[in-house]
């Protein structure tokens, strides 16, 4: 066995302090090898040193000390993830928290009275993708993260490629939404006009501070869950779906169409892609829904409310939601994202 060190030597090699030591010990982070019965003195082994290192550098990145505990179980690469996530988390935090200091500084000042009105959103959401039951590859891609979420349903040999480039496109935004996402959809079309014929639907939520803009182009679709209510927020862009608004077809024809996977609009490379984007009014409590078509073309929107409404959390709602889809068949990839809207004032 390795020679013990006592904690003041071993926290001069760590560069901590024996107090800090002592916390972590008494927070289950960090347990000394062994301890003296009688004196009550802690020694540790030099092999807890990469620990002792690893937790002293989470706290001075202001890391919480539970999410500290669940790094440290986790095998490094997981590990690596978890703080990558934990970084985004903060700089989009620390946006919304810039964007409101900004506010409140022009409301002291007598500037823009009204915009004191708006609330700092805080959403939490949770994705999931799948290939069903009878696709053998998955060309749909679904996001959560901070600031976003995300689904989009790619087609032809580089499918694939182009749902998950028109999602990247949207995670690392700078400015005012309602102008960094219609700049960032139509680089991402450019991009995917190198994909020789393929092509991809993108719906997705994007918010900063007290801002929520929507954006929507192709025939995935976006819902709002309200006081109970399933309300469907975006128009397919799909031929069947103009020959409804022309009156030529009824809703039940159109869902039985040979046709009904023909875009009107998409991400295909073609100048201007037409992409719909509006802003919208959060408010806490309400819970959205974006899916691909191999969600809301086989389950029925009372369903799919349903499951909205049962769930309780969004991670909760997507599983359920996936596993409906594949329970009647899942003859098309699948995605689905769900985010709950909360007040920041009101933690969560
Ligand atoms: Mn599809």
């Amino acid at each position: 066995m390795a020679e013990l060190l006592t904690i003041g030597a071993f926290a001069r090699t760590a560069e901590l302090t024996p107090k800090a030591l002592r916390l972590y010990d008494e927070l289950g982070l960090l347990r000394p090898a062994h301890v003296d019965p009688a004196s009550g003195y802690r020694y540790y082994e030099p092999l807890q040193l990469e620990r002792a290192r690893l937790v002293a550098r989470l706290r001075l990145l202001g890391m919480p000390l539970a999410r500290i505990t669940a790094v440290c179980t986790l095998p490094p690469a997981a590990a690596a993830d978890e703080v990558a996530a934990y970084w985004a988390q903060v700089e989009h935090d620390t946006d919304a928290r810039r964007r409101l200091a900004r506010l409140l500084a022009d409301h002291l000042r007598g500037k823009e009275p009204a915009t004191m009105n708006s609330t700092l959103l805080r959403l939490s959401g949770a994705a999931a993708s799948d290939s069903g039951l009878a696709r053998e590859t998955n060309q749909d891609t679904a996001y959560a993260g901070p600031g976003l979420l995300a689904v989009a349903d790619g087609y032809g040999p580089a499918g694939a490629r182009a749902s998950t480039l028109a999602v990247d496109a949207l995670k690392a935004l700078s400015g005012p939404p309602d102008q960094a996402v219609p700049a960032a959809v139509e680089a991402a079309n450019r991009g995917i006009a190198g994909l020789d014929g393929s092509g991809t639907t993108l719906t997705a939520l994007v918010w900063a501070g007290s801002e929520l803009v929507l954006a929507h182009v192709g025939d995935s679709r976006a819902y709002l869950l309200r006081d109970g209510e399933l309300l469907r927020l975006t128009t397919d862009h799909s031929y069947v779906r103009t020959l409804v608004d022309e009156g030529r077809l009824t809703e039940e024809e159109a869902s039985a169409h040979p046709q009904r996977a023909l875009l009107t609009r998409a991400l295909d490379g073609r100048e201007d892609s037409g992409v719909d984007v509006s802003a919208r009014q959060a408010r806490p409590g309400d819970r959205y829904l974006l899916c691909s078509d191999g969600l809301s073309a086989v389950l029925p929107e009372a369903e799919i409310r349903r499951a909205l409404v049962a769930a309780e959390d969004p991670e909760a709602a997507v599983r359920e939601l996936v596993a409906l889809t594949r329970r009647v068949g899942a003859p098309d990839n699948i995605a689905a994202a769900v985010a709950d809207v909360a007040d920041v004032a009101q933690g969560g």
